[in-house]
């Protein structure tokens, strides 16, 4: 049995608590004998600002570097508020994305139906809503240069962000999103803004060329960014894979996401390219939500984007797709008995801690492959 290499790092706040409910179901998939796990764990964000006056250390960028994948809690808090901008908690979140070359972003959508009532939408728009929105992360205008403000002197300022995109970031791009669909529902939806922007004019070309050459057999369609954001409130369910750049992706998976209920409900996947030696390739998994100091050390958080997190791990890292179906289910499962942790909460719900939905997630796995 193949063992894979996983570096968690729980981070500060509900991190920690989150990571422990991934634990669980890691430690009980290796003493069933289900899969072979080596883990490593160490400290980020202000944990390891705290033990070691930096956001991530260089030690736990090797084992990032060594791992198959890696588990991400979540960084930050007001405790590291006056802490030097280059040395933040979320100073360490960059640098694994940045040295790891994460450029693809996944963020699946996907509403179970137990929680459909708690979307702003109609239940019909968005019950058994599954679609997949792929953003660009180490492009465009968040990184391209000039990025400056220029005092004009006569009393204005001149503030430039510039949207850079080669040819090559929009084929790879492209590719993720492709091959995704090959798995999922067989369509890809291509967002930009080539009506106004010379980077959307390639973005267009590129992506079309690349479906030509290699994934006719994929729907391929194309949408402005501004119309393809109403329709996935209109009627979301017409995607399947949406693909699209740094900042129209920022956007319109946060439209997504909302469609789904709570930001504790969100899992996320990062993707590097992949290493023509090996195979694989660098990726980093992480729900989306943040550090929750409201609530952090209360019990109160909920773990299944964490979880979810792990089964994406488990789908596109460790060729478990198996055991990463199982662990939708399980979560599906436990949803439809009524339990929710507090951001979920509804009427007639049971309301259950951190640990209790952990273990209620173990619970229907065991009966699931019992
Ligand atoms: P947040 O996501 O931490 O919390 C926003 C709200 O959602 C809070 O009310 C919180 O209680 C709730 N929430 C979030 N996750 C939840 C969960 N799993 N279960 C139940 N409720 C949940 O965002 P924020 O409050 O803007 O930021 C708090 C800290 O987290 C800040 O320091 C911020 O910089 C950091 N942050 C980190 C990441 C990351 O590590 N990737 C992402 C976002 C924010």
């Amino acid at each position: 049995m193949t063992t894979h290499k996983l570096l968690l790092l729980p981070g500060d706040g509900i991190g920690t608590e989150v990571m422990a409910e991934v634990k669980r179901l890691i430690d009980w998939f290796t003493a069933q004998g289900i899969a072979s796990f080596e883990t490593e764990q160490d400290l980020v964000g202000g944990a390891s600002y705290d033990a070691h006056r930096i956001a991530i250390t260089d030690e736990a960028m090797v084992l990032a570097h060594k791992s198959d994948a890696v588990i991400f809690g979540a960084v930050g808090g007001p405790k590291w508020d006056d802490v030097p901008y280059e040395l933040r908690p979320e100073a360490g979140l960059l640098r694994l994305r940045k040295d790891l070359r994460l450029f693809a972003n996944l963020r699946p959508a996907v509403c179970y139906p137990a929680l459909a009532e708690s979307s702003s939408l109609k239940r019909e728009i968005v019950e058994g809503l599954d679609i997949m929105i792929v953003r660009e992360l180490t492009g465009g205008v968040y990184f391209g240069e000039p990025k400056t403000i220029t005092d004009l002197g006569n009393g204005q300022k001149r503030a430039i962000d510039t949207q850079v995109y080669d040819t090559y970031e929009i084929e790879r791009i492209a590719r993720v999103a492709f091959d995704l669909a090959r798995k999922r529902n067989n369509k890809v939806t291509s967002m930009e803004k080539r009506n106004v922007m010379k980077s959307g004019v390639l973005w267009h070309e590129v992506v079309t060329q690349v479906h030509q050459r290699d994934y006719k057999d994929v729907t391929l369609e194309h949408q402005l960014a501004d119309s393809g954001g109403m329709n996935l409130v209109k009627w979301p369910k017409q995607f399947d894979v949406i693909v699209t750049d740094n900042l129209f992706g920022d956007m319109l998976s946060d439209i997504a996401a909302m469609l789904t209920g709570s930001l504790g409900m969100l899992p996320s996947a990062s993707l590097g390219e992949v290493d023509v030696k090996t195979g694989k390739r660098k990726a980093m998994y992480e729900p989306v939500h943040g550090s929750a100091p409201d609530i952090a050390g209360q019990g109160m958080a909920n773990p299944l984007a964490m979880i979810a997190s792990f089964g994406m791990a488990l789908r596109y890292s460790l060729e478990r797709g198996d055991l990463a179906d199982q662990v939708d289910q399980a979560i599906a499962a436990v949803l439809a008995k009524g339990l929710r942790t507090a951001d979920l909460k509804s009427d007639g719900a049971t309301i259950v801690s951190t640990s209790q939905m952990g273990e209620a997630v173990l619970t229907e796995l065991q009966t699931l492959m019992g």
